[in-house]
């Protein structure tokens, strides 16, 4: 399993990491990105996903202002 994580406070709602990968990141609503409930560990931002879901790395990669961490 990988670790994700998301620094919400950091977040600027670009909308990058929803679109590259939808399955595990979803805007909250006002415009912030949230882990999917399904991935969440604790709290709206900290989540764990499979190894083989990629997309991950894409959109940690993708993410203007570095707020996304997977390890
Ligand atoms: S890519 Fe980064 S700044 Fe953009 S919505 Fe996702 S977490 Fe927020």
């Amino acid at each position: 399993m990988k670790d994700v994580e998301i620094d919400q406070e950091g977040c600027i709602g670009c909308g990058s990491c929803y679109a590259l990968c939808p399955k595990v990141f979803e805007d909250d609503g006002s415009g912030t990105a949230q882990l999917v409930e399904k991935f969440r560990t604790e709290g709206a931002g900290k989540g764990e996903v499979k190894d083989d879901i990629d997309c991950v790395e894409t959109a940690e990669n993708s993410c203007p202002v570095n707020v996304i961490s997977v390890s």
